[in-house]
């Protein structure tokens, strides 16, 4: 036996995943003597890709049936409204308009059946008049209304979980930055500095099960764990998107989406808003090979070419930069998209731990999905 600390479970990363997860773990072991500890570097949980997205609840409609992102979204966003209802957490279930030009009108039909495979049922056809009634400024051939697409204040929603999780036993463990791992026989000897910079100390305690949810940095730390095999850390890419917001009046009631692009990174330069009905356009996607979150300014001009194909009265004046977020893809510029990489012992051999990678759009929407997805192969 070691004289270390020693904790049964160990989070990495309080962003919306690693909430969810230490959230849901707690539950299933609730009043079982189960010590849970989430370790997160910053002074507060969700500073990095959690709190740099849309804030939607997507409904599930693009991805390939059977990937997980389809069914974790699809069973996320109903186990998301839930959990709002339940706990308070401003939600609108605003809906959205995937809008399409004559082009488009078949590959339309063709997202309306990827749907429907993908269990979203409630999708509505609308021609172009039943759109200009719905939407006066926008202007499109057709249209696809999603009545289960909402927005969230995803600030609030990581507030309650982690408050959640704490009354249920979870530790929360703010500055304290993960630097290497071990592994000694049935245990994870974590090697952490905790601490605000200058006057941070290494600490290190033991744990039973690992659960790396560390967003852009999952596979730098899985690089860390002595018994991981290299070739089962997936390349990261790292793909900006930024926002701009827009100065006028919000015309719209509905989040609108032009159609997606083939071989794109996203999902196109959409209209979305917040809770206070703040408009907002984006995320466009750009390949980078730093973390840095400028916005170049005279993007706008290219931002309201893109707008204008569904939306004609904007002007370049009207889009001032907000800001902008890191997705952590598992795929490069051109290359087909790749699923949720969430790796158990079946792919790197090392017990109780668990990693995710790839944790992109919809993971704040499948956030509880993932987080249950993950409690059910934990097994003490
Ligand atoms: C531009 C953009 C738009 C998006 N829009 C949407 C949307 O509208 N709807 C939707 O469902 N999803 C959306 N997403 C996806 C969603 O935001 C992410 O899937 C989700 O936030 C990822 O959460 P996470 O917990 O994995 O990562 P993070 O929030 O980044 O959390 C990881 C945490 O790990 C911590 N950490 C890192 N290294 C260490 C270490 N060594 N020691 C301790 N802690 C560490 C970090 O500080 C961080 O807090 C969007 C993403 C982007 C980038």
């Amino acid at each position: 036996m070691s004289n270390r600390d020693s904790f049964d479970i160990c989070v990495i990363g309080a962003g919306v995943i690693g909430l969810a997860t230490a959230y849901e773990l707690a539950k299933k072991y609730k009043n079982q003597d189960v010590s849970i500890v989430i370790l997160e570097s910053e002074s507060s949980f969700g500073q990095h890709i959690s709190s740099r997205n849309s804030e939607v609840i997507h409904a599930g409609i693009y991805y390939p049936t059977d990937s997980l992102k389809a069914k974790l979204c699809v069973e996320g966003k109903e186990l998301l409204y839930s959990y709002s209802e339940q706990f308070n957490i401003p939600h609108k279930k605003i809906g959205k308009l995937i809008v399409a030009k004559k082009s488009e009108a078949n590959a339309l039909t063709q997202l309306r059946e990827k749907a429907i495979a993908n269990g979203v049922l409630d999708l509505q056809f609308l021609n172009r008049a039943e759109l200009q009634k719905l939407e006066p400024e926008i202007d499109a051939h057709a249209a696809l209304l999603s009545p289960s697409t909402g927005i969230i204040d995803s600030h609030a929603y990581m507030q309650s979980l982690l408050h959640q999780a704490e009354i249920l036993g979870v530790q929360f463990a703010p500055y304290s930055r993960v630097e290497k791992i071990d592994t000694d026989k049935e245990t994870f000897v974590m090697h952490c500095q905790i601490g605000e910079n200058k006057n941070a100390e290494e600490y290190q305690f033991d744990c039973r099960q690992l659960i790396n949810s560390a967003g852009l940095q999952a596979q730098s730390i899985a690089r860390t764990i002595s018994k991981v095999p290299k070739n089962t850390i997936p390349k990261l890419h790292y793909c900006k998107g930024d926002y701009f917001d827009y100065r006028g009046h919000n015309p719209f009631s509905h989040l609108i989406y032009p159609m997606p692009e083939a071989n794109t990174a996203g999902l196109g330069i959409h209209a979305t808003m917040d809770l206070s009905s703040q408009l907002k356009f984006g995320p466009d996607t750009d390949f980078v090979e730093n973390i840095a979150f400028e916005i170049d300014d005279s993007k706008a001009k290219t931002f309201a070419r893109n707008i204008s194909s569904y939306f004609p009265a904007i002007k370049t004046a009207d889009l001032k930069p907000a800001y902008s977020g890191i997705r952590p893809k598992l795929s490069g510029q051109s290359e087909a998209a790749v699923d949720f990489n969430i790796q158990g012992e079946s792919v790197h051999g090392v017990p109780g731990l668990i990693q995710l990678f790839g944790m992109e759009s919809p993971g704040l929407t499948a956030s509880l999905a993932i987080g249950k997805h993950i409690a059910r192969s934990v097994q003490l």
